[in-house]
């Protein structure tokens, strides 16, 4: 999941806090140097810095701004985190950015609890002069008939912007997306394709209730729907990994692109690490979808820090 190297840094500040839901919060990011922002694909990822413990953020500049960031201690240094590009509208100098609220265990959702307009936070995302920036995994083959989408809440933002996209093509394809979130009330409204199939599930009926543990909602409504790969499909199950190559979750990232570049089938699944190894494990172990038409990302994992 390397950065872009092409990135480059934006001094941004809160124009607007929106309460999409009880457990989802959008900031309109606002600086007049955003017109030369750029969102590649509808889950474009940047990195934000956060102010540091004591309120400082001192995000070094120029050349080598990286190697002296990563030379700062770690009390110092404003913590990094990585997000979504929901929305960009150049021509205003902003940016929307959703976040998952999970109490004060991290600095991004921390401050993500207490931010309003006027604070103050860095962008690390693509610039208008940089041709190819990366940091967008969403790439279906171009003839793909049938897309599935799992996520939880912090690749909902992904998701709603990959649904958006899909119906501004000429003949989009069918979608059934499976979304996990915490409550009940974070169910919200999604703008996709006519053929669209969305299963939400919340952990929670409501914040009072008992919780499911993260991602065990997705991996029961996974097995419980006994997805069928694509019949015809020449790479369907390629059998390039017989048995499944396992990923320590714990110690690496999960990180897989599809390859596919012919198959009626893409799949896009991104959510916590050990949620989306067992959904691999389910697809491709035990069902026989080819690996080479999904992408596994593991956008966070329970108990551990990723920037
Ligand atoms: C490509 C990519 C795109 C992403 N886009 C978004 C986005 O648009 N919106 C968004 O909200 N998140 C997004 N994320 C996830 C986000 O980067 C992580 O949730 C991040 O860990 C939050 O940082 P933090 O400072 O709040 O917590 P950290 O300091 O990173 O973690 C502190 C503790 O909280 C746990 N934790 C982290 N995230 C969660 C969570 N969501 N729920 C419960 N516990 C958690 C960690 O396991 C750790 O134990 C994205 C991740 C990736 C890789």
């Amino acid at each position: 999941m390397a950065q872009g190297i092409s990135f480059r840094l934006f001094d941004v500040s809160v124009r607007e806090r929106i309460e999409l839901s009880p457990s989802m919060v959008r900031f309109v990011f606002a600086a007049d140097a955003l017109d030369q922002a750029r969102s590649f694909g509808p889950d474009q990822r940047i990195k934000i810095f956060f102010p540091n413990a004591a309120g400082e953020l001192a995000v070094p500049r120029g050349e080598d701004w990286y190697a002296r960031y990563r030379n700062q201690s770690e009390v110092s240094r404003a913590p990094m985190r990585t997000y979504t590009v929901r929305a960009l509208r150049c021509e205003q100098g902003e940016m929307d950015v959703d976040f998952a609220a999970h109490g004060d265990a991290g600095p991004a959702s921390r401050w993500a609890s207490r931010a309003r307009p006027g604070d103050r936070v860095v962008l690390l995302a693509p610039h208008a002069d940089e041709a190819d920036s990366g940091g967008v995994e969403w790439n279906p083959p171009r003839d793909a008939r049938e897309v599935l989408l799992i996520a939880d809440e912090t690749a909902l933002p992904a998701v709603a912007g990959i649904l958006e996209s899909l119906t501004r093509l000429p003949r989009p394809p069918k979608v059934r997306a499976y979304i996990e979130v915490p409550l009940g009330a974070d169910v919200i409204e999604l703008v996709g394709p006519d053929d669209m199939q969305i299963v939400w599930l919340p952990r929670a009926a409501h914040a009072f209730a008992e919780s499911a543990d993260y991602g065990q909602r997705l991996i029961d409504a996974i097995r419980a729907a006994r997805l069928q790969p694509p019949a015809n499909d020449d790479d369907n199950d390629d059998g390039a990994e017989r048995p499944l190559s396992e990923v320590d979750i714990d110690r690496e990232i999960l990180w897989e692109q599809a390859a596919a570049t012919a198959s009626s089938f893409y799949a896009w699944i991104a959510g916590e690490a050990g949620a989306v190894m067992a959904i691999r494990r389910h697809l491709v172990g035990e069902r026989g979808f080819a690996k080479s038409a999904i992408s596994f990302m593991g956008y966070w994992r329970k108990g551990r820090v990723l920037e």
